[in-house]
């Protein structure tokens, strides 16, 4: 570049190179701001917390039916998430089939049921182990995660940074490695799985049986433990830039085993809420389905969109994520949302519903395919 030589030259042209740096930047910004709202899908005010933090709360199994009578029986922590939260009125796992086996017999996700790897990966396929998640997305923005969860079936979950999992892993312990973690290393991004409250299942009628072991096991040692995990946050500080998404991954069977099978509508039936800052109080939505969880985590979290499948050798249709983004959970949206409603609109269809995964997953490419 040649040095003007002209005095009256230079102001002119660094004006008019203001000029276009100033439309640029303003080009820019609606930019921006577009793909901000494309990802927000809806607009809702974002949430606006430095540093959040967000918990998946995850109870093994139980029904709203269940939560309803521990609340009302005297679990007044989750009461309170609920009262000063919103609840998904139909909330829908992915398949609660116990094993998620591909046609070639492969099982990419060990023994965990699909309905756990949805809410990592926000997408409603599991085609392979190479996915993106929660977990993956989380370290490349330099936020530390931790799954801690009763069940030797989460050893898959390997892309947390710190990761507990077996039979042996009691609930309290779930939530000593959650604090722990957090004061020592400032992890996060909290996955917990309380497992053990299907020990004491005997049957569909315990859940609205405030005296059943369930129901008690709800009450006495669930919503204490929850309780302990607030108040180890409330004294660091935190409490008000944390999130919390608390749940089931699926619903339970119709016997007095404790499964829960595919052909069995109810194992499909679960409960969601959510809870922090910018989150409507005391409200409740229409629908949401589990890979909507992914998908909210991580936009609490303040990270970009999920990517879905990695190998990128599916159609465009399948490859990426499928959950829905809930707008309406948020202060100042409505109520109702367009949601694509995939695993309704699958149980209320004719297309087969054995107890076998592939069912399901023929559905689903079915159904996104359309
Ligand atoms: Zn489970």
């Amino acid at each position: 570049m040649t040095l003007p030589r002209d005095g009256n030259y230079t102001p002119y042209v660094t004006m008019q190179r203001m000029r276009h740096l100033a439309a640029c930047l303003v080009l820019l910004a609606m930019v921006f701001s577009q793909t901000s709202n494309a990802q927000r899908a809806g607009g809702a005010p974002a949430p606006r917390v430095q540093n959040p933090i967000v918990i998946q709360l995850i109870i093994d199994g139980p029904d709203w039916k269940t939560v309803k009578t521990a609340v009302a029986a005297g679990a007044s922590t989750v009461g309170m998430l609920l009262k000063e939260g919103v609840s998904a009125e139909t909330y829908y796992c992915t398949s609660p089939a116990p094993r998620l086996q591909l046609p070639d017999k492969s099982l990419p996700w060990g023994g965990s049921t699909s309905s756990n790897v949805a809410m990592h990966t926000g997408t409603h396929l599991f085609e392979s182990k190479k996915m993106d998640d929660i977990f993956l997305n989380a370290r490349r923005a330099g936020i530390k995660s931790v799954f801690a969860g009763g069940s030797p079936n989460y050893v898959i979950f390997d892309t947390a940074d710190y990761l507990y999992y077996g039979n042996d892993l009691t609930d309290q312990q779930v939530i000593d490695r959650a604090l722990q973690h957090f004061s020592k290393d400032g992890t996060r991004l909290l996955r917990l799985h309380l497992q053990h409250i299907r020990d004491h299942w005997h049957g569909p009628a315990d859940t609205t049986n405030p005296n059943s072991e369930y129901v008690q096991y709800f009450v006495k040692t669930v919503d204490p433990l929850i309780a302990q995990l607030f108040a180890g946050l409330k004294s660091a500080g935190v409490w008000d830039r944390t999130y919390v998404i608390i749940g089931s991954d699926h619903g339970m069977g119709q016997t007095s085993q404790s499964g829960h099978p595919q052909s069995t509508l109810s194992s499909w039936e679960t409960f969601m809420a959510f809870y922090g800052p910018g989150i409507k109080k005391g409200a409740t939505i229409p629908y949401a389905e589990g890979p909507d969880v992914a998908v909210m985590t991580n936009y609490l979290l303040g990270l970009p969109p999920l990517r879905g499948h990695l190998e990128g050798n599916l159609p465009p249709k399948l490859n990426g994520v499928t959950g829905v983004f809930l707008s309406n959970i948020f202060e100042g949206a409505p109520r109702e949302l367009a949601h694509h409603r995939l695993v309704e609109r699958y149980l209320k269809s004719n297309m087969p519903r054995g107890d076998e995964y592939v069912d399901y997953r023929a559905a689903m490419i079915k159904l996104l395919s359309e």
